[in-house]
């Protein structure tokens, strides 16, 4: 399959300033990502508000510049390229935001909302950029009457199609969807999730998926990385995420996931306390304040994303556990289950 997107060690540090008597400090706020993610496949990318999973998903749009790593898109380096280059190949990368209230102009038709990416970037006259707008009105279910109304005389699904819409306007290849249904009710969830992947089908889009929700991401992903403090600590197939988890983290927000079946909650971990600040990260593991099979080794030394090589159908399933590999978990989770 064609490689769309391809993240080697992405990394986005920040110097903080602290006050007078502290040294500045720097947040890894994503700290060596990478990935590759094909034509017409998503990746789900998952974590805790605070993960660094959106500053992911805007160096992948170039809203923010990666301060270390390489992202290519088609085979192209996006970050050597000169600006120009750079604002073409961006407008083939769009990204769609959780709150489609904020994101749209108030004060705009959705005619004009659609058809300000053309005016920006493209040489159609008025006529083809109204007719493109329809077109894709049509293709998301929006109504030819609504090219001339306002958004807030939408509702929150509708605008997130009217989003969507505005998304698909430069034919892109990828679409980061931060949270894209997490402001809108359950019922609306499904119609956005399903409208996503009919888009996906017809247009060969790329996504990358941004949701603190395991159970929403079930049914968009084939590919699952879980993010905890800036770093992937578990990475695979869906398959392998959902009907083999191995990482506490992994385990413990699916056990908090209720919709998810029983038989996928083989173990339950409550996932207890709160996510470090990123100012102060913990040493060794960053989730070892959280995780009870965390022992001396977790507290000073971070451990390594790798392969689990437990077994064969696993070969692409990456873990970042001291106790997986030291295969502790099994030994211990079968006493509480
Ligand atoms: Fe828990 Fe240790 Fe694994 Fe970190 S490395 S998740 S603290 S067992
Ligand atoms: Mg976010």
């Amino acid at each position: 399959n064609q490689l769309i997107l391809k993240a080697e060690n992405l990394k986005q540090h920040y110097q903080v300033k602290q006050g007078l008597f502290k040294p500045d400090a720097v947040v890894k706020a994503v700290d060596g990502i990478s990935f590759h993610l094909e034509k017409g496949k998503t990746l789900a990318v998952v974590g805790e508000s605070g993960c660094g999973k959106s500053t992911l998903g805007r160096m992948l749009t170039m809203i923010e510049t990666p301060t270390e790593g390489r992202l290519a898109h088609l085979g192209e380096d996006l970050l050597t390229l000169s600006k120009e280059a750079q604002a073409k190949l961006r407008q083939k990368i769009q990204i769609i935001f959780q709150n489609p209230y904020g994101s749209l102009n108030p004060r705009k038709k959705i005619g004009a909302i659609l058809e300000e990416p053309l005016v920006i970037n493209t040489k159609l006259s008025k006529a083809d950029r109204k007719a493109k707008a329809l077109e894709i009105m049509a293709k998301v279910g929006l109504k030819t009457e609504h090219y001339d109304r306002y958004p807030h005389m939408f509702s929150g699904g509708q605008r997130q199609r009217i989003a969507i819409a505005r998304g698909l306007m430069l034919d892109p290849n990828v679409i980061v969807a931060d949270e894209p249904v997490s402001a809108l009710d359950v019922s609306v969830q499904a119609q956005v999730l399903n409208l996503m992947m009919d888009l996906q089908q017809e247009f060969g889009l790329s996504y990358v998926f941004i949701s603190h929700d395991l159970s929403v991401v079930e049914h968009i992903a084939d590919d699952v990385m879980v993010m905890y403090l800036g770093k992937v600590v578990e990475q695979g197939t869906r398959e392998q995420l959902f009907n083999n988890p191995q990482h506490p983290y992994t385990l413990a927000l699916l056990s908090s996931t209720p919709q998810l079946s029983p038989e996928k909650r083989r173990v339950r971990i409550k996932l207890e306390g709160e996510l470090p600040s990123p100012l102060n990260p913990p040493s060794g593991c960053a989730f070892h304040g959280r995780c009870r099979y965390a022992n001396d080794r977790c507290r000073s030394e971070a451990p390594v994303l790798r392969l689990n090589h437990a077994n064969e159908q696993e070969k692409d399933h990456l873990i970042a556990c001291h106790a997986v590999e030291e295969n502790r978990i099994g030994a211990l989770s079968a006493q509480t289950v």
